[in-house]
């Protein structure tokens, strides 16, 4: 992968990263298996894979990862929903996912999946549902789930799964999120879902101003979303009145970015890790934090994230535990969960720089995103 190797153990940076505590509000399962796994699963189901070396297959999920477009980045996704298709699988699969965040260092973690993908393979997605809940409920780390719609799928058909969402909400569903091919998929397209979930009182997020314009951010937030998956074309807006009506919106609407820079830059979204908008934007003091998207298909980590922020995009760690700190208080757990994050990411401040952090430390908000000299 191109991604810098932080792993080394005496890399002050990947040190950091590792122990900053870390949010994660936007992560697939489908995405993130461990190739391990992948491989165990695919030969239980006599499915064929381009390696069966875990290492291998890796490499091979990272050079389709940078064929620059969405569309082809999803291509991989048919072999993890294969290979995960019987509920025993689907709950070890996510079992795995909420343990690698724990022991990545992650705080609470919300992951998601559209669980209609495995009816072809003859699964309701109810059954699914139910399995992959009780993989996460598996794990010593506060963890619930975001059911998907695909929105190259029917309006009525992500109407039905919006619906199912909503139904599962006092069993650990914690929103519901609109993913899939972007561009020519409006969020409007699909206000028939978002009126579900608003009218059961399910929370909202919702991909956009990924692979279209800026206006889908707003649009999506308009329909009920309380926080936008990538949502970097939003820094398109810059420099124009009617695009700064934009920006200032979001501003207004408290709307959060779940960003994922290495994810925009395997599929096309940005062209380099330098050039991504995520510190013009957060300057601009729109709300973010940043996440994996694809933990196989991407090769990264949530650390893996915060290093390359810290390397590629000059954020300092103060500037991410600030963004952990608005991810925890934009996310969908109960607000005791969100409490003990918080806790957390505020005690690891106190830690860092005990001049920039106190004061932050003591606050009840997170710190200012603006930036702190003119
Ligand atoms: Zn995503």
């Amino acid at each position: 992968m191109n991604a810098p190797d932080n792993t080394a153990s005496d890399d002050p940076i990947a040190a950091l990263a590792r122990a900053l505590p870390k949010v994660l509000l936007h992560e697939h399962i489908d995405g993130g298996l461990r190739a391990a796994t992948l491989i165990e699963l695919a030969r239980e189901r006599g499915l064929g894979l381009p390696s069966t070396d875990a290492a291998e297959l890796a490499r091979w999920f990272d050079q389709r990862a940078h064929a620059g477009s969405l569309p082809a980045y999803l291509e991989g996704f048919g072999l993890t929903i294969a290979a995960m298709a019987n509920p025993a699988a689907m709950a070890r699969v996510a079992f795995e996912a909420a343990e690698d965040a724990r022991t990545d260092g992650c705080v609470l973690a919300e992951l998601r999946c559209a669980p209609n993908l495995w009816e072809t393979h003859g699964i309701r997605a109810e059954a699914a549902i139910e399995a992959l809940l009780a993989g996460l409920q598996g794990s010593a780390l506060p963890t619930g789930l975001i059911v998907c719609a695909l929105r190259h799928h029917a309006p009525a058909e992500t109407a039905r799964v919006a619906r199912l969402a909503v139904r599962y909400r006092a069993h650990g569903v914690l929103a519901f999120d609109l993913a899939g091919p972007e561009l020519g998929h409006p969020p409007s397209e699909h206000a028939g879902a978002f009126a579900a979930a608003r009218d059961g009182g399910l929370p909202i997020t919702c991909h956009a101003g990924e692979a279209d314009e800026a206006k889908r951010v707003i649009e999506a937030a308009r329909l009920g979303a309380r926080r936008i998956g990538h949502g970097v074309r939003l820094a398109d807006a810059f420099g124009s009145a009617d695009g700064q009506a934009l920006i200032d919106e979001a501003i207004a609407r408290r709307l959060h970015l779940e960003v994922c820079v290495t994810s925009n830059l395997h599929t096309g979204a940005v062209v380099s890790r330098a050039s991504h908008p995520i510190r013009a934007l957060w300057h601009a003091g729109i709300d973010l934090s940043f996440h994996t998207d694809n933990r196989l298909m991407s090769g990264v980590s949530a650390s893996a994230e915060a290093a390359n922020l810290v390397r590629a995009n000059g954020f300092t760690f103060i500037e991410l535990a600030s963004m952990s700190l608005r991810a925890a208080q934009a996310s969908f757990l109960p607000d005791a969960v969100r409490a003990r994050a918080e806790a957390s990411i505020r005690g690891w401040l106190a830690t860092q720089e005990p001049m920039q952090a106190q004061d932050q430390a003591a606050g009840t908000s997170a710190p200012s995103n603006k930036p702190s000299t003119p």
